[in-house]
């Protein structure tokens, strides 16, 4: 994946792209990767970094839902089901087994919560990942030693996904990139142009970093731009309404030992009806989420004190040791787009559950809502309107089976895992230089050889790019990434041949950036 050899396929101003896709979050990259499935050509373009948005903020659960089910939304959940399927095949690498517990405090919760899951078993049929049971009160207690007892009966066990998010976007951009498209992070779209008919016919793209601007030829323009929908919507209509109204969740981290065990905690319903989890991930306990009302879309949206309140105070009602902002190593927040409230009413509701097409008067074509764990039906969905809106054929989508990039039958043992097969070559670069297996941070796992890899096939440009989505640092531990961000620099500097003054700003927006992700207690 080469941003410089992509840019350069730009200049050709005579190609007309099939597809472009607006957005290099879970939606686009599930569009440009089910459109190269079926021969098309693709260009992705992201505004900042793959995955920068919502897709790094996710609770990073491979899930049917269960909640949803719960709601009687049953398709919905078979659909998420058979793409967790899909996902842990093609991505063995990325994704994990996770078993959860929901601790259970009286016999109506006990015969509730187990119905539901044997459902969810049998709705996993062939695809799932292991049988929901329910287990004594000691046995809960043994595999959560951080759970509070008081009141406790006994616990239920069932089984789902996890993953890294960032990381999967990344595998899924080079994926794309390696079977023809071109991805390319930090190249903003800032017009659609449109032919005398009024459709739509190309877009002005700009590089972020050189300022330069291209003009693109698309035969089908897609938005998948999430909460900035709207947005894209006006840059078609400026008097297109406003739809979608952000609401954001929150998630912070603490130590492992919270909880102890390698169980994620699962409560179905908090105080405002919320499903809280608190779920093991890279070494930390990751505990969330909230659901806030958000006027603006915001790329580095900020959790309120309100909702870090919120999730100290329920977690701490679960747990022996009560955290406090004291014990909290990053706080990350995210957005869903909902839909925005008709005039004259007051309810917001989320943009389905399952995700939405909309195809606009021009032929641009809107992807809004669904969620991570069915990022490729998503793009399945929304290039089968490709000979609608061209009125060319096309071959049938084959991303179901498309190995994702790293994909591997042994997977490298420990924090390696996520490289897959280029894990091997990673540790290879140590080889050349010794200097390079020299640890980011005494507490992380990682080397510096991860930095010269991000920089050289990931696509990292800027240090927030390697320590909070190439390697997650920043957000399990926003004061060790704070700590590394020298060493890091220093190191992309040398690699992107850039000087002092460079080493500087990237320092002072870094600091910027991680801020927001330390608590003051
Ligand atoms: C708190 C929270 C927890 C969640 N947990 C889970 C979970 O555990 N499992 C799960 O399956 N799902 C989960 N989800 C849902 C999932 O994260 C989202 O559905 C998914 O990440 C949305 O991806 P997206 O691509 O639509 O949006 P985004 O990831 O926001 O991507 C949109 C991208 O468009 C780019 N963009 C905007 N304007 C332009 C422009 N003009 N030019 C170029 N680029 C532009 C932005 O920079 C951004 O990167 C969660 C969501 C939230 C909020």
């Amino acid at each position: 994946m080469n941003r410089d050899e992509n840019l350069k396929q730009l200049q050709n101003k005579e190609k007309i792209w099939d597809i472009v896709v607006i957005g290099g979050g879970a939606s686009g990259l599930g569009v440009a990767l089910d459109a190269v499935s079926r021969g098309l050509s693709v260009a992705l373009f992201e505004k900042a970094d793959f995955a920068k948005g919502t897709s790094s903020r996710s609770t990073k659960l491979l899930h049917g839902g269960v909640r949803y089910l719960a709601q009687g939304d049953v398709f919905l959940v078979l659909e998420a089901l058979r793409e967790r399927g899909r996902l842990i095949k093609n991505a063995p690498h990325l994704t994990q087994n996770q078993a959860f517990i929901i601790p259970v405090y009286n016999r109506w919760d006990r015969i509730q919560y187990s119905a539901g899951l044997k459902m969810y078993d049998y709705m996993s049929a062939n695809l799932s990942l292991g049988s929901s049971r329910y287990i004594s009160k000691e046995e809960t207690i043994r595999r959560m030693p951080g759970i509070n007892p008081e009141g406790l009966f006994g616990g239920i066990v069932y089984y789902d996904g996890q993953f890294d998010d960032a990381r999967l976007a990344l595998s899924i951009a080079q994926t794309a990139d390696h079977a023809g498209a071109i991805v390319l992070n930090y190249t903003k779209v800032n017009a659609l142009e449109k032919d005398a008919s009024g459709k739509l016919s190309g877009l002005h793209v700009q590089d972020m970093f050189s300022k330069k601007k291209y003009s693109i030829k698309a035969r089908m323009v897609v938005n998948a731009t999430g909460v900035f929908a709207d947005k894209v919507l006006q840059m078609d209509n400026p008097d297109a309404a406003k739809t979608i109204q952000p609401s954001q969740g929150i998630h912070l981290v603490l130590d492992l030992d919270f909880l102890g065990g390698k169980d994620a905690l699962m409560i179905p319903k908090t105080r405002d009806g919320r499903v809280l989890f608190a779920v093991p991930w890279q070494g930390k306990l990751v505990v969330g989420t909230t659901d806030t009302l958000r006027e603006k879309a915001k790329l580095e949206p900020e959790a309120l004190q309100k909702e870090i309140d919120f999730v100290l105070e329920t977690a701490a009602g679960y747990l022996t040791r009560k955290p406090t902002r004291a014990d909290v190593k990053s706080v990350f927040a995210g957005l869903r787009p909902l839909a925005r409230p008709k005039e004259g009413s007051t309810k917001t509701k989320e943009i389905s559950r399952s995700h939405k097409v909309i195809v606009s008067e021009s032929g641009l074509v809107t992807l809004t809502g669904g969620k991570w764990t069915t990022f490729r039906k998503m793009g399945e969905d929304t290039v089968e309107y490709f000979p609608k809106v061209t009125g060319l054929a096309m071959d049938p989508s084959r991303s179901k089976d498309i190995l994702l990039h790293g994909f591997t039958k042994v997977i490298p043992k420990g924090h390696w895992a996520v490289y897959g097969s280029n894990a091997v070559l990673i540790q290879d670069l140590t080889k050349a230089d010794s200097g390079l297996s020299e640890r980011i941070h005494p507490e992380f796992p990682n080397i510096l050889a991860e930095v010269v890899w991000a920089v050289r096939h990931e696509m990292a440009l800027k240090i927030e790019d390697v320590l909070s989505r190439r390697i997650r640092m920043l957000i399990l531990d926003a004061q060790a990434a704070l700590d590394s961000a020298e060493k890091v620099v220093k190191l992309m500097a040398s690699e992107l041949g850039k000087d002092e003054g460079w080493i500087e700003k990237e320092l002072e927006d870094f600091r910027k950036v991680a801020e927001k992700y330390l608590i003051k207690s």
